[in-house]
């Protein structure tokens, strides 16, 4: 074994300093369990067990001296190599005692130890599995308003002029944290909703103060995000979200008249300008908003551009895909092609590359899907998801806000949701196509909702199928490049 002398280089997150908080875990569009946000892992310490290379591992090269390897079936992470670290690992091809490599160095050590930590290696006989961690949060879609000043032509919402009023938030918070401690959750998280939920500001922020007085004394935590289209945020409610510490999410599908093309205004006027007017005033005000980036065909060759504004100007995104539904059925051109969507995601890809981010994008750029924890759904729909529409009724899935399964002034909403019959969200290893897949703990297969509305089926792969694993091997690059670019090696 020649490497043993040889300066190896084995690094991972761990070797960013205070890497952490540089993870989006939520992409605050649908029910996403936010599961990523997992304590720092610790190396292990080396067995006398002999090592041997994990089966399946991913491995994607950055340059002519790096690699990047990912390990689909243990708890996630990424991992750079070397050339030196590469001839480590293929010492492991067969079984092999770590003392019999490390000779001394404690450099060998470390890097062993990370190849074990990230699943990469691991003792003979004993394979990485992954940890599925059960969920302790509850999130609620609050569905404050069906009002809307927009008109985009893939929003699943029948707009109408009703909206929740007072007793029935009120009602939907007391059953939210009812429910919250009955089945046993320690947080709970509010998504306010519509519609444009800004529209009912009033209301909405009534309904927090009183969540948050409840969950105080019921000992929850509490979070809370609005979900706008940053048309009309004025600097009063701006003011009145920071002082309550309710995160703001804007959807912006472009810069300029790109988002125009799907996000006009109830008279058909541009709505860009106002978006951007409203980021700024966000940002003044110490609000740091979330971009949420809907891609159909109409705007697929833009999303480069906005990505690029949003790294520019430190703002974390997630990037979601069209979802066909009743209310766009008539718009006939946004439905993406596959390769589009490839191509127009690799060109967003380069524009990541070029700027490369201290953040982690594992949680921005695979739709439904992420790079950061294990999971066996994509959604937390049927578990730890609650959808309340302005009446007080509750559904499973806010694309089937209408399927209603419950009442909140009669009924438990975390029951009436594991009960309901409507959405069938499956786990990823019951689904034909995605149980032998190197990806299905990573994409959960979708969104099961449009996995149906297209095939007709619960049970099988997502529609987006080819997109996704196209996709993923070109994530796991982008994570590796950043940890080249921002770990700092102790020796
Ligand atoms: S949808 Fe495709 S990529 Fe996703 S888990 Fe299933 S088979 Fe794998
Ligand atoms: S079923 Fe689809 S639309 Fe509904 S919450 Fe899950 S991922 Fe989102």
């Amino acid at each position: 074994m020649t490497s043993t002398d040889r300066r190896v280089v084995v690094l991972s997150t761990r070797d960013i300093p205070g890497d952490r908080e540089h993870v989006v875990h939520n992409c605050e569009d649908c029910a996403c369990p936010v599961s990523g946000e997992r304590t720092a892992r610790d190396l292990p310490a080396l067995v006398a067990d002999p090592l041997v290379r994990a089966g399946d591992v991913v491995e994607v090269p950055l340059d002519q001296e790096h690699f990047a390897l990912f390990s689909p079936n243990g708890d996630g992470g990424v991992v750079v190599l070397d050339t030196a670290g590469r001839a480590l690992l293929d010492t492991f091809a067969d079984p092999t005692p770590a003392s019999a490599v490390v000779a001394g160095s404690p450099a060998l050590e470390r890097a062993i130890q990370t190849l074990v930590g990230f699943d990469v290696l691991h003792p003979v006989g004993k394979p990485p599995t992954p940890r599925f961690e059960s969920s302790t949060e509850l999130t609620a879609w609050l569905h404050v308003t069906n009002k809307c000043n927009l008109r985009c032509p893939y929003c699943y919402v029948h707009k109408s002029d009703d909206s929740m009023d007072a007793d029935v938030a009120k009602d939907s918070v007391n059953a939210l944290v009812a429910s919250a401690q009955r089945h046993g959750f320690r947080s709970l998280r509010l998504k306010y909703a519509g519609g444009e939920a800004s529209m009912n500001a009033a209301v909405l922020l009534h309904l927090h103060d009183h969540a948050l007085a409840l969950c105080r004394e019921a000992g929850l935590g509490l979070s809370a995000v609005l979900l706008s289209n940053g048309v009309a945020l004025n600097g009063a409610l701006v003011s009145a979200l920071r002082t309550r510490d309710i995160r703001v999410m804007i959807s912006l599908d472009g810069l300029g008249e790109t988002h125009d093309a799907q996000r006009p205004t109830v008279a058909g006027k541009p709505s860009a300008a106002l978006v951007l007017r409203t980021i700024d005033r966000l940002l003044a005000a110490g609000i740091s908003p979330h971009l949420s980036i809907t891609v159909t065909s109409r705007n697929i060759d833009g999303i480069a551009d906005v990505v690029r504004m949003a790294v520019r100007r430190d703002l974390t995104f997630s990037v979601n895909f069209f979802r066909d539904n009743d209310c766009s059925a008539s718009f006939d051109d946004l439905q993406y092609e596959e390769q589009a969507m490839v191509d127009g995601l690799d060109r967003t890809f380069a524009v990541i590359e070029e700027l490369l981010p201290r953040r982690s994008v594992l949680g921005s750029v695979l739709d439904r899907g992420q790079l950061v924890a294990p999971r066996r759904r994509a959604c937390g729909v049927g578990d730890d998801y609650v959808v309340i529409d302005q009446n007080g009724g509750i559904a499973q899935c806010h694309m089937e806000i209408a399927r209603v399964v419950g009442d909140v002034r009669t009924d438990d909403p975390v029951s009436a949701i594991r009960s309901g019959t409507g959405v069938r969200n499956l786990l990823v290893d019951t689904k034909s196509g995605c149980r032998d897949c190197t990806w299905r703990h990573w994409c959960s297969s979708g969104c099961s909702a449009a996995t149906f509305r297209a095939t007709g089926r619960w049970d099988v792969q997502s529609p987006n199928c080819g997109i996704y694993r196209a996709i993923y091997p070109r994530a796991v690059r982008l994570e590796g490049l950043r940890i080249l670019r921002y770990a700092t090696t102790a020796d």
